[in-house]
């Protein structure tokens, strides 16, 4: 998989007639309501490329967050575009990617992304289930997510999908539901976000009232690990699990599973059940050796080392070394016997 560095354009709100329930944008993405012009992208660009990099082969993205890039006037989509083809041109930027509403997608607004040099388009799918995006406040149907993927499909864009999990009328088996509805529609990449109470949403109001319940942590790091594992079965990548951490985010977080690192907090979920299922398929009392990456180690531990006692307390681990192995590929498990 290729490797980015990523130029972040923040375009909060501008565009946005609408008012989802769980949205305070200000606040998710931190950034101010100062409306984004030309210059503006140009000086974020060019303090981003000044800034050193790990990876030299690196593919510079510039990616524009927040809002609904689509739904600004054309002009200014031109503009802001505009002001990143002399980067592309000088071959400083190699990519654009953008996020935007699925009812902002046709076949007209494709065709001029495309000429842009947009590669990657993210809606803000949220859910595949209707009532779930009612209740929500979205303003959109899943039939118009999944016309907008084929509409960027048909024109050779690449699709990105974001879905939120505890949305208002969401439920485990509706979240399962959309998980294949998103499947079948075949992205090149999926984030996964906890829904968040934040201060001044729609959702903060329900939620004083006792109208809104937010997922516990325990519940949303296991359900975001099945999608996980889901997606991953049907080869699609999980490029993001979890919100961003900006102070703002933390300033204005009322209620819900925030956590800095929620998603590592799924990557040691999937992790344990993994060891657990080998560890569980082969308990007959011989040595053995459980080979974890190396750089998985403290993911893997979990907070406290809560994975290893868990496993201990299920006597899984009798007559089981652990060992943390440069060698094996991340996310993985293997379960060797001792001769
Ligand atoms: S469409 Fe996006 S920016 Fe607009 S209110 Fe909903 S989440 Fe916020």
């Amino acid at each position: 998989m290729a490797s980015y560095f990523v130029i972040p354009v923040f375009i909060a709100h501008q565009g946005c007639p609408h008012q989802c329930l769980f949205c305070n944008q200000h606040r998710i993405t931190g950034s101010s309501s100062a409306a984004m012009t030309a210059a503006l992208v140009e000086e974020e660009i060019r303090r981003w490329l000044a800034r050193p990099r790990r990876n030299s082969a690196a593919v510079v993205q510039v990616a524009f967050y927040g809002g609904s890039f689509t739904g600004l006037p054309i002009e200014l989509q031109q503009e802001l575009l505009g002001a990143v083809q002399p980067f592309i041109r000088a071959g400083l930027v190699q990519e654009i990617r953008l996020s935007t509403r699925p009812d902002y997608i046709d076949g007209a607004i494709v065709d001029f992304l495309k000429k842009s040099q947009v590669r990657l388009v993210e809606l803000g799918t949220q859910s595949l289930d209707d009532e779930v995006l009612e209740a929500s406040g979205r303003g959109h149907t899943a039939g118009q997510s999944e016309e907008a993927v084929r509409c960027l499909r048909s024109r050779g864009l690449e699709v990105g999908i974001q879905l939120m999990i505890g949305l208002p009328g969401d439920t485990t088996a509706k979240a399962l539901a959309t998980v294949r509805r998103t499947i079948a529609l075949a992205p090149d990449l999926v984030r996964i976000y906890p829904t968040l109470v934040i201060k001044g949403s729609p959702l903060a109001a329900l939620y004083a009232q006792g109208r809104y319940f937010p997922l516990t942590m325990n519940r949303a790091v296991a359900l975001a690990a099945r999608m996980k594992g889901l997606f991953e079965q049907s080869g699609i990548v999980v490029a993001r699990i979890g919100l961003q951490p900006a102070p703002s985010l933390e300033e204005g977080l009322l209620a819900g599973p925030y956590h800095p690192a929620f998603g590592e907090l799924v990557l040691s979920r999937l992790l344990f059940k993994q060891a657990r299922r080998v560890l569980a398929a082969a308990h007959n009392g011989q040595k053995k050796k459980l080979v974890i990456a190396a750089t998985d180690e403290s993911v893997f531990r979990g907070q406290g080392n809560r994975n290893i006692t868990r496993l201990a307390g299920l006597g899984l681990l009798d007559e089981v070394e652990i060992v943390f192995d440069k060698n094996q590929p991340r996310q993985s498990v293997d379960l060797q016997a001792v001769l």
